[in-house]
């Protein structure tokens, strides 16, 4: 439920509400919106029984909120929700770009990469350290050597990192090396792992199951909200669909749908969701038109001999060429890129 406070309300009256909140045995979250303060409060509505809070000084208004999703909901929180990666902000005006190659392959490879990104406009920097391959004996990642290079590129070029948590052991590792932890699609319900990362103080940028419904999804990222981490970014990355020709079937439906439901920044891969580079400029230039608050786009200096998702990767050049093509688009929607 939802606990509005009376306008011109103050903070001990807040902290009051939330005192009594807490001892009623519900998990409290603040939210000092620019207008009005709510506070939402998570937990069986029946604790309430004999109990008045709308006899609490400050308090407006009880609301119940009606989607399962509560935290990352509409319904209690009506402003966007502004992610910071330290300077980058995720779900503002500008759009985010977040680019690297699948897989961090070398140091070389690494920091050829995140050079020519950061000329073309990303801000942040993409590569897996730790990959979720369909094969065992497929490349696994270069784990904390990879972590390294990843950081340390990113320190020279002035980019921030995200990169995947496969495992709850390596949240608190990751975490020291990222700006964002990506959880990705095959972890979406990976539960254990979602707490963890709730847990943690960085920001977790959330990707789509394979066959999630948008309620599933905004589910997981509840998981994370509710352990005590909100700076969720949502990621659509396709859904399997009976179609075969694309790796995945891009649901632009998405972006619109998770505005209107969840307060939370979306964003797209188009790289996962097509499976192959010719596709990702036309999709990536449809999805900021829809209104996605940025890209994650693989590039690789050399997709022919990529270890991993060589087939979908933009060369530099390439990407430059599509960032370019991105900036009448994003301004038609009154986006800056
Ligand atoms: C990735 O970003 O490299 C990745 C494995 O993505 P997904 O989880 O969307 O398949
Ligand atoms: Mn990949």
């Amino acid at each position: 439920m939802i606990i509005v406070m009376r306008p011109g309300v103050t903070r001990q009256e807040i902290e009051n509400v939330e005192k009594r909140l807490i001892e009623l045995g519900f998990k409290t979250h603040p939210i000092y919106g620019e207008v009005k303060t709510v506070i939402g409060a998570v937990g069986d509505k029946r604790l309430l029984e004999g109990h008045n809070l709308l006899q609490l000084p400050g308090v407006e208004s009880i609301v119940p909120i009606m989607k399962p999703y509560k935290l990352v909901g509409r319904e209690l929180k009506k402003d966007n929700t502004i992610v910071k990666a330290d300077d980058v902000e995720i779900g503002g005006n500008k759009l985010v770009v977040m680019a690297g190659p699948c897989a961090v392959e070398s140091r070389e490879q690494l920091f050829e990469v995140a050079k020519k990104v950061k000329e073309a406009g990303a801000t942040v920097l993409r590569g897996g350290a730790y990959k979720p391959r369909t094969s065992p004996y497929s490349f696994q990642g270069m784990e904390e050597e990879g972590l390294k290079i990843l950081s340390e590129a990113a320190r020279y070029y002035g980019l921030k990192v995200v990169t995947e948590v496969m495992d709850t052991r390596d949240v608190e590792l990751v975490a020291r090396y990222a700006d964002i932890l990506q959880i990705g699609a095959r972890n979406m319900q990976n539960y254990r792992l979602l707490k963890e990362c709730g847990l943690s103080r960085k920001p977790v940028l959330l990707k789509r199951g394979l066959c999630a419904t948008i309620e599933e999804w905004l589910m997981a990222a509840e998981y994370v909200a509710v352990s005590g981490n909100s700076d969720i970014i949502l990621c659509e990355r396709g859904i399997r669909t009976f179609e075969t020709t694309t790796r995945n079937t891009m649901d632009i439906n998405a972006v619109p749908v998770v505005k209107e439901l969840s307060h939370l920044p979306i964003v797209v891969d188009p790289s996962h969701g097509c499976g192959n580079w010719k596709w990702v400029d036309a999709v990536s230039r449809a999805f900021v038109a829809a209104g996605a608050d940025g890209l994650m786009v693989e590039v690789h200096p050399d997709p022919a001999n990529a270890v991993s998702d060589g087939n979908q990767s933009l060369k530099p050049e390439k990407f430059a060429h599509l960032m370019e093509s991105l900036k009448p688009i994003a301004q038609a929607v009154g986006r800056e890129l």
